[in-house]
This record gives structure tokens, sequence and C-alpha cells, in this order.
């Protein structure tokens, strides 16, 4: 039976990006290969852990496995079979969470055969109204990115034999020590440039232009990032490309205001409005919505339109539209109306008299979040 990954990570259901990627980052330091040396258990924890990663930091993959469990990745090329992710690639696909404190490969040139860097990431932030949010849209964006320069060729490194480090040997107190460090020939690429236009950089690389298309699912919330794996920056030689780091940022609706999954939206009527009922048009994300006040509707009062909110991006289902009802009170008056409102005074139909279903403005908050 496998594990849970919010589990493994030691997170709840409700963690979000930001606790994931802290999590994650905990249990790798602690069960990390360098600290670890020969710990054959560490080593599987420290698998484990990236492997829940992989899927928690994925939006799509998330959701997947919010609704089906492992079951969601068996047989499609997910993790399901042979034995998780290698040592290697947990380093190229998350090499950079592990910040200053441990460099990409350290500790890895074992195992034989040569290793493969990888591309820096991209980084790029795309707007989105609250009608693609609610949608989910497909983007085209431009980026630049180093590509090998066309009639580039590469080399084995001489001076690590294609392994990215070198061994330095320094005598100490406690004998010889032995340390791997990136080889300073390559810097860590394991290979060098045997020939380069003119026009590359000394990694042979240049800078195009590229449309990325960029599928971002329903329900995304502001700062939340995507990855789009292999169209960050390429790496030279026999290296894999980096990844698209995809930032999302929510532009304002004019109208709608967003909590969650749900939407608010201020109505204003006219006080003859609040007496007579009235039939209104609103915004909604998919278009207008015509919702009817019942005569006698008091200001404050909040209608749920079930569903006309935003889509989960975790589960089925979608939030609601709050309409928020405010009687607009006229700030000046003719002397007609005056004299009108002023008989009303006394009327014994105009004195407030609120009855146990009419609930205060913080009973109906307290509803809403319940
Ligand atoms: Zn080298």
């Amino acid at each position: 039976m496998k594990k849970d990954y919010y589990e493994i990570l030691g997170i709840s259901k409700s963690a979000t990006a930001d606790e994931i990627k802290k999590a994650y980052r905990k249990k790798a330091i602690e069960f990390h290969p360098d600290k670890n040396p020969g710990n054959k258990e560490a080593e599987e924890n420290f698998k484990k852990a990236a492997e829940a990663y992989e899927v928690l930091s994925d939006p799509n993959k998330k959701a997947k496995y919010d609704q089906y469990g492992h079951a969601a990745f068996d047989g499609n090329g997910g993790f399901g079979g042979g034995g998780g992710m290698n040592m290697d690639d947990i380093f190229s696909q998350f090499g950079d969470i592990f910040g200053g404190g441990f460099g990409g490969f350290s500790g890895f040139g074992g195992g034989g055969g040569q290793r493969r860097m990888k591309g820096s990431n991209l980084r790029i932030k795309v707007k989105l109204t609250l009608e693609e949010i609610a949608n989910g849209v497909e983007k085209k964006v431009k980026v630049k990115r180093k590509i090998q320069a066309p009639g580039v060729s590469y080399k084995t490194c001489g001076t690590c034999n294609g392994s990215g480090q070198v061994l330095r040997v320094t005598n100490t107190i406690l004998g010889r020590m032995q340390t791997a460090t990136t080889c300073p020939t390559c810097g860590g690429a394991g290979q060098s440039i045997s020939s380069k236009p003119a026009d590359a950089d000394s990694q042979g690389m240049i800078l195009e232009d590229e449309t990325v298309s960029i599928k971002i699912p329903a329900g995304v919330v502001n700062d939340m990032q995507l990855k789009v794996s292999g169209k960050g920056n390429d790496a030279p030689g026999n290296g894999i490309p980096g990844d698209l780091i995809v930032a999302i940022e929510e532009v304002e609706h004019e109208f709608l205001k967003r909590e969650g999954e749900n939407l608010h939206y201020d109505l204003y009527i006219s006080v003859a409005e609040a007496a007579l009922g009235v039939s209104k048009e609103i915004e909604a994300v998919g278009g207008k919505v015509r919702i009817k006040l019942e005569e006698g509707i008091q200001s404050g009062k909040i209608l749920r339109l079930k569903g006309k909110g935003i889509p989960s991006i975790n589960s089925y289902g979608n939030g609601d539209l709050l309409v928020h009802i405010n009687v607009w009170t006229p700030k000046t008056l003719n002397k007609e109306q005056r004299q009108f409102f002023e008989k009303m005074l006394t009327d014994e139909n105009f004195i407030p008299h609120p009855e146990k279903t009419d609930k205060s403005f913080f009973e109906k908050v307290k509803d809403m979040f319940s």
C-alpha cells in the first residue's frame, strides 16, 4: 500500500502551494543524501518526498491525485511502475528548491554515466481576468529562450571526463579528505565547446523568441505557479532544458469581488424598488444573470446564486455568487417627496419591526462562512 502524499510531506490536504513547497524543502534537507551518506532508508524517504512534491506542486496532477489517489498515475507514464524517480531526475527537476544550502548535483557523481545539466528556469507572469479564471484558458506567451546555436558542437570535458566533478584531496589533522567539487573547466556541464558560431555566448547558446502555449486550468488563484516542462532555457551539450514557471496574476474585476471560490456582487436598488419588488440584471462570470427581488426585500440581505462562482481547482463543483442587497436612500428630496416621507414617519407600516428571520449583518456573515 502506497503512503499518502500529504502524509509523506506531513501536511494537510488544505495546505497552500507555499506550504507544500516548504514542507518538501524540509523533508528534502532532512533526508538529503549529503547528510545521510550510505543510508538507504534516507534515500528512499528522499525519493518519496520528491515524488509527493512532483504531484502536489503541479495543480493538474494534484487535482487528479485529490480525486483518484495513487490510481490517477497508474499506467499512464506517472510513477506507477518502476520504483519512482531517480536521483538525477530529482536534482534536475527540483534542484532550485534547495537554494544555496545544497548545490544542485552535489554528491551525485557516482553511479556511472554522464550526468545531464539542466537549463535554468524562466519565469513569467500571466494576467488573467476573472472570466478566464472561471473558464480556464489557453494563453500564448512570447518568451526569450536560450537555445543551442545552430552549428555549435560539444565534446566531453577532458578535465572531468564528463562527470562534471573533480575530486579534491586535502590533508587535514584527521587525515586525507576527498571532496567532490564542480569541475572548473566546464562548470559542471561535463562537456565543453569544440566549435561555435561567432554570435553564440561562451556556452554556445543564443537567445531566441518562442511562442509558448500555456493551458491554464479553471480556478487558479493569484500567485499560483504553473510549470511548463522543458520551456525554460536549454542547457549546453547533451543537457535537458529548464522549465517555464508561470505565475498567475488575477486582474481585479470591475464589479465582482473574489473570495476563494465565491464571488460577491453589490447590488444597489432604490427604496421604491425594495418596497415594490423588482427584477434586476447582474454581472456574473458566465454572462449576465437576471434575478427577481421580492417586494419588501431588506437592505443587507444576501442572495446566494449556487454554482455561479469560480470552479474549484482541487475538486468538482463551483463556488457561489453572493448578491448583497443595498437599498439606496435618496440624498435629497423635492417638496412632494418630502411630504410623502413625512407622512410615513407616523405610518405603522414604515416603522421597523425586524423578525427573527431578518438576520443581523453579523449573523449573515457567520452563515456565509459556515
Ligand atoms: Zn569538466
